[in-house]
């Protein structure tokens, strides 16, 4: 992928998922960026890397793209929000990348993860390369907020092993308080999904005096403890390394003073999902 890359740039591959990246594919015409959305040839990518442990089983390669139109309050990676702040990069790139390391891969039992941003911005280049990842045999996720699933047909979701379904707070007004955004949509696809028998594993960041509320806990566990196909919750903590990118990018962040949880607070987290049955670490 990084080959993708104009002179100038920096290479695709991150050193770490915290680096600042904007202003990346500001090149690319118009229409051609009408076009990569229209056809899934083309995306845009912030950026990937090897050899990660936490986005999903094993080790996985891991590509951001970007592109979201939510508003999380605790968003870490706000420079993914615009698209053009990505480095676009054609289907077959990645996927020929991506071939690479498919024996590591296996070995590690892991495989290849879609992240962003939110990848159903992009969706058709989405499935085109969650697909070829698929064909290649190359156990596949995505995590996504769940807003724009219903971009995705049955087809698409075939080449899916597992979604990684942010579900951020629960209750309309607090949904729409931390991320901007209806939480309806993210419920549908989360049936949709529990419907189509899909593995899930549900992603919620503990943010203290923000989503920390046993109301919000106890509405989020019961809910995909009802869907029959949550094979566990992530409990994620909070955390201020993403701090940087909304003062470099102008942005209005809130949660300056919000300490992270302790680790009781978490485990005290887990306990209410797996009081309703569920797996949560
Ligand atoms: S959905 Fe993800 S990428 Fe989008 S604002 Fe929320 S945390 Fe950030």
């Amino acid at each position: 992928m990084a080959e993708d890359t104009a002179q100038g740039q920096p290479p695709l591959e991150a050193k770490s998922p915290f680096e600042l990246r904007v202003n990346l594919g500001q090149g690319v015409p118009e229409t051609d960026v009408r076009t990569a959305l229209a056809t899934g040839e083309m995306g845009f990518l912030h950026s990937y890397t090897t050899g990660s442990a936490v986005d999903g089983p094993g080790v996985r390669v891991v590509a951001w793209t970007t592109g979201c139109m939510w508003r999380c309050r605790y968003c870490h990676n706000p420079d993914t929000w615009t698209l053009g702040n990505g480095i676009p990069v054609s289907v077959n790139r990645a996927a020929e990348e991506l071939g690479k390391y498919r024996q590591g891969l296996k070995v590690m039992a892991g495989g290849f993860t879609l992240s962003g941003g939110e990848p159903l911005m992009q969706h058709r280049f989405a499935a085109k390369l969650l697909a070829a990842s698929k064909a290649m045999g190359i156990h596949t996720a995505m995590e996504t907020n769940g807003y724009y699933g219903d971009r995705l047909t049955d087809a698409g979701l075939g080449a899916l092993d597992l979604v990684l379904l942010g579900i951020k707070s629960w209750g309309a007004e607090r949904h729409k308080d931390l991320t901007g955004m209806d939480i309806t949509p993210t419920l549908e696809f989360a049936r949709r999904l529990a419907a189509l028998r899909k593995p899930v594993w549900i992603r919620f960041v503990l943010v203290p005096g923000l989503t920390d509320d046993p109301e919000i806990l106890e509405g989020i566990a019961g809910f995909a403890a009802g869907l029959g196909n949550v094979e566990r919750v992530e409990v994620l903590p909070f955390h201020q390394m993403g701090r940087f990118k909304w003062e470099r990018l102008g942005l209005d962040y809130t949660l300056g003073d919000t300490q992270p949880p302790t680790p009781d607070a978490c485990e005290r987290a887990c306990e209410v999902f797996r009081a309703q049955g569920l797996k949560a670490y």
